[in-house]
């Protein structure tokens, strides 16, 4: 008989370890349960470098590379709770890839996500890990974000994962009417709050999610 102690041994160490995080994001008050269910199954390994690979499932942002990090999960789950509280959107954009774990756990919970990042190398990591997860609704694109990516908008929603000190201005242009924003805002050094934009026809309804730190939102 084939022993499968060993192998099997292994996946159900990391589910454990998958389930213990979300575990925890449910104890920070985390309770959208499409979400964490979506968490605890992303294999969060894979959008970070081998030597981290024994702490992806921590509950921490860990660098990337390029000075940037990948988001704390406990982060990307209030954000994506955010934008999913009165519904599904179809669309969503993404601004900043980074490793492009937030652009997946979107991905399995929409119909189509775009994403830009800036820095090259990033871009096409994450592209790599998408294909690798034969994730066919996520397109990545290499550009300025502060930019937005007029030619596929309106969204139904945008995360915005890296912070600018003012929401620039075409991220509001191009949200769909009903849809949701949510943009750290702040400097490097000050304090950095999360907040939600909602539109309503040309209103935007602003609230305050939380207090974060997100690496600057670089322009050009
Ligand atoms: N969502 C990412 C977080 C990465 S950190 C993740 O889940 O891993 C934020 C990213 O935003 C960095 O990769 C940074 O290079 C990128 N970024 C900063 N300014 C940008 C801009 N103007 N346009 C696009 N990407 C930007």
């Amino acid at each position: 008989m084939i022993d499968t102690t060993h192998i099997m041994g292994i996946g159900m160490t990391s589910q454990r370890t998958r389930d213990r995080l979300k575990q925890r994001l449910q104890d920070q008050g985390i309770t959208n349960m499409t979400v964490l269910d979506t968490i605890a199954r992303m294999p969060r390994h894979l959008f970070v470098d081998e030597a981290l690979a024994s702490r992806a499932y921590e509950d921490s942002a860990l660098p990337i590379g390029h000075g940037q990090t990948i988001s704390q999960p406990y982060i990307v789950a209030r954000m994506t709770e955010a934008v999913l509280r009165d519904g599904v959107p179809e669309k969503v954009l993404e601004v900043g890839t980074g490793s492009g774990y937030q652009a997946a756990i979107l991905a399995r919970l929409v119909k189509t996500v775009y994403t830009v990042e800036r820095i090259e190398a990033l871009h096409e990591r994450a592209r790599k890990v998408f294909r690798k997860l034969e994730m066919r609704n996520v397109y990545p694109k290499l550009s300025d974000g502060t930019w937005g990516w007029e030619s596929k908008g309106p969204f139904d929603a945008i995360v915005v994962t890296a912070a600018p000190e003012e929401v620039p201005e075409p991220l509001f242009e191009q949200l769909a009417d009903g849809g949701r924003l949510v943009i750290p805002v702040g400097g490097q050094y000050g304090a950095q709050y999360l907040r939600l934009y909602t539109r309503h026809s040309d209103e935007f309804e602003e609230e305050v999610i939380d207090q974060v730190k997100f690496v600057p939102l670089v322009s050009g």
